[in-house]
């Protein structure tokens, strides 16, 4: 078990605190001592939506028009999403 930075929201004001804490640790929050809810980690990958009349994709060297067709061409070239970084602990993002 490792220590872990994460988001978390207390369940009272809704409040969003960065936290270091256990996988399972139950957190209360600064400001009211209530519980908080663990929130998704965050994804410093910046993928948008496609825009609606598409763009050129330099990476994918294509004409890009919709999500699905990027996710398409990505898995046919084997490219990962633009920027993505690994986990603090060390994994890539899948
Ligand atoms: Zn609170």
């Amino acid at each position: 078990m490792s220590f872990r930075l994460n988001d978390y929201r207390c369940r009272k004001c809704g409040k969003v605190s960065e936290r270091l804490a256990k996988d399972k640790e139950v957190i209360h929050s600064l400001c009211c001592g209530s519980v908080m809810d663990k929130l998704p980690p965050r994804f410093s990958v910046n993928m948008g939506p496609v825009p609606i009349a598409g763009y050129y994709d330099d990476n994918l060297e294509s004409f890009v028009s919709t999500n699905t067709q990027r996710k398409e061409l990505m898995r046919q070239r084997g490219v990962c999403e633009k920027g993505a970084t690994p986990k603090p602990d060390g994994e890539a993002w899948v």
